[in-house]
Order: C-alpha cells, then sequence, then structure tokens
C-alpha cells in the first residue's frame, strides 16, 4: 500500500477504480493560446466548427421550409460580420456571436416596417443556436465513468461536475484544488469524499487501478490490500442521518439552523435533512445547468417550486453570483486579471440590468407562493444596494402595470463578504432586511489570500483574529439596529466555530446540508455566555 497526502475536503472513506480526466478535457483549447493572433485563428476555427453544424442542420430543413430556408441566408449573412469581431477585434467567439447579434438586431430596431423589425426575432433564434453549438462539449468526458469510479484530474470547475453521473461515483482526488472553493462545497453537499491538492503524485496512479480516496484524512491509498477494499464499499453511499428537532442550547436559546442549497434537489435534501429553512440559494449554479440563460418564466418555476417544497419556511434566494470559478458555460465575461476583484455579485447585476431584471422578476413571482426572502450578494457600499432596490422597484411596479401577482412588500438583504461591507455596517444595518455573512469571500478579501489556491490553504484561515474581529463588528452594528445577522459561509458547518459565533450574538446558521445533524449537536452543549454589550 502506498499512501500520498493531499488536503482533506469532503469526508468519507472510498474504495474505487482510478478514472482519469486529462487537463484538456476540462479545459477549453482556446484558453491554451497566448500569441493573440494564434488565439483569434483557434477562436475562428471554434466558430467555423460551429458555424458548419448550425449550417448542415438548417440546410437539412431548408429544402422543405422557407422559414428555415430564410434562416440560412441569414446565417450566411452574418458569418462574415462575426468573423470581423474575431479577427479584427480580437473577440471570443461566442462575444462575437452575441455583439454582432446585438448590433444587427439594434439595426432592425430602427426600420419602419412592422415585418422587417420582427425579423429581429430570426436573428436571435439563429444566434442562440450558434452560441449553443459553440458552449456545448461536443464531447462529455464523463460519459463513458464505469460505475464505482474515483475521478482523478489536475482540477474541476463547478460546471464540470454537472457532466458527472453521480451515480457512479466514488469519489474525487485532484491535484491542484481549493477547500474553500465551490467544487469542494459541491463535494459536500453531495457526500462526495474529496482529496485536494496532491500534487504530482497522483500521476504515479494508473487507469483503472483500485485506490482508496480517504475524505478524512485527506489520504490517496494505491494498492490497497483486500480487506480495505472490502471494508469500503465501492458506491458512495450518502449517510441519511436527519434531524428535524430544533437545536436549543443548554441554557434554553433556540439557535435556527437553516441549509444552503444549489438546486432544487439541495432544496429538498435540505428540507428533508431538517432544516429550518434555506439560508442560501446559490442561484448561479441553477443557471449554469442550461445551455442560454434560463428566461423569466423558467426561473419562476423553479423558484416557485423550491418554495412550495420549504412549505412555509424561509427560502432565501441570492441573485446571480457568477466570475471568478463560477462561470455560465454559455456565458465568457471578457479576459479579466483577476476574476475574484472582477465583474461578479452584484457588480455583474448592475452591469446587465436586463439579465437581472428578469431574475428579480421572477423571484417576486415566485414569491406569491411561499416564504421566500431575496439577497444580493457582494454588496460594497449603501449606493451599490440603493440601486439594487431601484431595478427591484422598477421591477415591482412593471409587474403592478402588467397586472402580474407578485410580492409586494418583499425587501432584501445582504451578503456581508467584503471588507467594504463590514466598515459600513452600521449603515447598512438600519437600511437591509438581514445580514448574511459569507465568511468563505470574507476571510480570503480580509487577509487578502485567494480562496481557490491550495497553495494558500493554510492562510485562508476564518478562525484569523482580523476575521473575528470583522465577524464582531458586523454582529454589533446588527444589534445596535436589531438588523437579524446570520453566516452562510462554510465556517458556519465547521463545530468548532460553533462556540464561537454564538458567543459573538449570531443566532442563526446556514450550513451544508449533510453537517445539520452535527451542528444541532454541537449547539445543543453550549451555554451562552451573554453576548458583547
Ligand atoms: C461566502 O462567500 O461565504 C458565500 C457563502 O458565498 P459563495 O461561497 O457562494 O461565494
Ligand atoms: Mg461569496
Amino acid at each position: 500500500m502506498g499512501k500520498i497526502t493531499g488536503i482533506a475536503a469532503s469526508s468519507g472513506r472510498v474504495a474505487g477504480r482510478a478514472f482519469r480526466i486529462g487537463p484538456a478535457a476540462v479545459k477549453n483549447p482556446v484558453d491554451n493560446l497566448t500569441e493573440s493572433n494564434c488565439l483569434n485563428t483557434a477562436n475562428d476555427e471554434h466558430f467555423l466548427e460551429a458555424y458548419t453544424t448550425v449550417h448542415n442542420r438548417l440546410a437539412t430543413h431548408a429544402r422543405d421550409n422557407a422559414i428555415f430556408a430564410a434562416h440560412l441566408e441569414i446565417l450566411e449573412d452574418l458569418k462574415e460580420r462575426i468573423q470581423i469581431q474575431i479577427m479584427d477585434e480580437n473577440r471570443d467567439a461566442v462575444t462575437a456571436v452575441r455583439n454582432t447579434c446585438e448590433e444587427v438586431c439594434a439595426l432592425f430596431a430602427g426600420i419602419e416596417d412592422d415585418y422587417l423589425r420582427a425579423r429581429s426575432d430570426d436573428i436571435v433564434d439563429i444566434c442562440e443556436q450558434l452560441i449553443a453549438a459553440l458552449t456545448s462539449k461536443t464531447e462529455n468526458p464523463f460519459a463513458d465513468m464505469p460505475s464505482g469510479s474515483i475521478i482523478l484530474a489536475d482540477n474541476l470547475l463547478p460546471s464540470d461536475t454537472l457532466m458527472i453521473d453521480l451515480s457512479k461515483l466514488a469519489g474525487i482526488a485532484l491535484k491542484k484544488g481549493s477547500i474553500n472553493s465551490h467544487l469542494a462545497i459541491l463535494a459536500k453537499n453531495n457526500a462526495i469524499p474529496l482529496v485536494l491538492a496532491v500534487g504530482d503524485g497522483l500521476d504515479e496512479i494508473s487507469e483503472g487501478n483500485m485506490i482508496v480516496v480517504d475524505g478524512d484524512k485527506g489520504q490517496i491509498i494505491s494498492n490497497p490490500d483486500t480487506a480495505l477494499v472490502q471494508e469500503l464499499t465501492h458506491l458512495r453511499t450518502i449517510p441519511e442521518k436527519t434531524d428535524p428537532a430544533p437545536a436549543i442550547t443548554e441554557d434554553g436559546e433556540h439557535i435556527e439552523v437553516y441549509a444552503n442549497a444549489g438546486s432544487f434537489f439541495d432544496v429538498e435534501k435540505a428540507i428533508s435533512r431538517g432544516a429550518e429553512g434555506i439560508g442560501l440559494l446559490r442561484t448561479e449554479f441553477i443557471f449554469m445547468q442550461g445551455t442560454r440563460f434560463p428566461d423569466e418564466d423558467e426561473q419562476y418555476t423553479i423558484y416557485s417550486e423550491c418554495a412550495k417544497t420549504c412549505k412555509n419556511k424561509p427560502l432565501t434566494i441570492r441573485t446571480l453570483d457568477i466570475g471568478a470559478d463560477k462561470q455560465l458555460p454559455y456565458y465568457s465575461i471578457d479576459p479579466e486579471e483577476n476574476p475574484a476583484f472582477g465583474l461578479r455579485g452584484i457588480r455583474f447585476s448592475l452591469a446587465f440590468p436586463d439579465i437581472f431584471k428578469v431574475q428579480l422578476r421572477a423571484v417576486l413571482r415566485a414569491a406569491v407562493h411561499g416564504n421566500i426572502r431575496l439577497m444580493f450578494p457582494m454588496i460594497t457600499s449603501v449606493a451599490e444596494y440603493n440601486n439594487a432596490c431601484i431595478v427591484l422597484e422598477n421591477c415591482k411596479q412593471e409587474l403592478q402595470k402588467e397586472g402580474k401577482p407578485f410580492a409586494k412588500t418583499l425587501s432584501p438583504g445582504i451578503m456581508i463578504e467584503t471588507p467594504a461591507s463590514v466598515f459600513l455596517a452600521d449603515e447598512l444595518a438600519p437600511i437591509v432586511a438581514f445580514f448574511s455573512i459569507g465568511t468563505n469571500d470574507l476571510t480570503q478579501y480580509v487577509l487578502a489570500v485567494d480562496r481557490e489556491n491550495p497553495y494558500s490553504e493554510n492562510a485562508c484561515d476564518s478562525f484569523h483574529p482580523a476575521v473575528i474581529k470583522s465577524l464582531t463588528r458586523v454582529a454589533e452594528a446588527a444589534k445596535i439596529y436589531g438588523t437579524e445577522v446570520s453566516v452562510c459561509g462554510e465556517m458556519a458547518s465547521d463545530p468548532q466555530a460553533t462556540p464561537i459565533l454564538l458567543n459573538l450574538g449570531i443566532r442563526k446558521l446556514s450550513v451544508t446540508s449533510l453537517s445539520i445533524p452535527s451542528i444541532k449537536e454541537k449547539i445543543r452543549k453550549q451555554v451562552i455566555k451573554p453576548p458583547l454589550s
């Protein structure tokens, strides 16, 4: 038996056969090119492949359908414009298609003739087909994964996991990766044992070999003996512990235990495991599942279903927080030097109000069917919060005019996950509906330590005095104004943090749903000292 040590990121021990994913399978090959002319050529080739796919499809139908014949002509007309964007303006293929679509639709919008003006729908349809062809991975690298596999890879993105058949997956071992990454959060949510930052030692393991992933100790065991393999089941079994009873401290204080979720399935699981509500629905994971932005009705349906599943328990819907490691497969933001400091969270939503409004309208309408709360991510100023509220008010007015039922009194809370929001907690507390502290990002931004970087693992420490002082400041501001404050970052799921958070005056935690029983158990052993005066 040989042991390779990494970092334990999601608990559980499991034996299974190694299934290797090469770096190329999880990376867009266009990303690997640095010279801009190579990049342009690669993007042009990428576009031409998609163009040919759509062209062939339309040509087949064009023979006996005039609409498709017209679409084929439009597609041919768009080709040159898109290629100019790629070659002369250095756009990636998806952005080039999107820009061209907007340009041409704007031209059509100025036409007086109603019939011609309505042709912009055809342009949008064709461009969407091109984008779908550009973004759909031609091959699912996990398609042939046998049952009981342990995935070995350099790294994985949250969107990669959407292609994995979880019923066949035993565990994951990564060369890189980080404990605070969204991939690690997804693994924990789904009870998939995960060891990361294993390093080059992972290359020693051959495809198909029996190995053990020990997500408790952070070890990979190669050539395990038969007794160990027999002890561990080949297939991951999700420990279905539930704990529906409230968590009451020894001295009689009820601490609400909510759960974090990224899908309808997560919401269902969390409620059945004993969550008293959903403290964070990461809507970006829902957006990642499609090949285009979900429209208002699609979002309305999913949020309503989640709300109904919660019965009357609160469902906290966080507006889109894409950027950094959470990229949408069908939408590329222009390359950023420092994505974690770039266009993400509320900045993205305010920069693209059309996308933001679709989501807000869907949430407002769904809130008629349950106890929905709305939350904005990455707030850094009072102005940002107010601007987001103005967009929300506009949506309410629109829905009112259209006569559509919606929740008139929905008022939003915010994530506290930037140092700016900590410093402004006393200005934000009186105006927001609630605070939810995101210790994952707060730790990264307070300590200037990348949460995605395995080499800074020990440094990305939510127990660092500077992070604790930040939490103290927020809890104090919330207390002065009677504003609700909870914690939804991973720190809330760590039983070692429970006494600290309770002593700061925090009375609500939103945790990974699998940790509901252990956090409730820990709470029940606490005696709360008087909170800070
Ligand atoms: C956080 O930053 O702590 C948080 C809960 O948000 P996310 O992990 O989705 O960035
Ligand atoms: Mg965050």
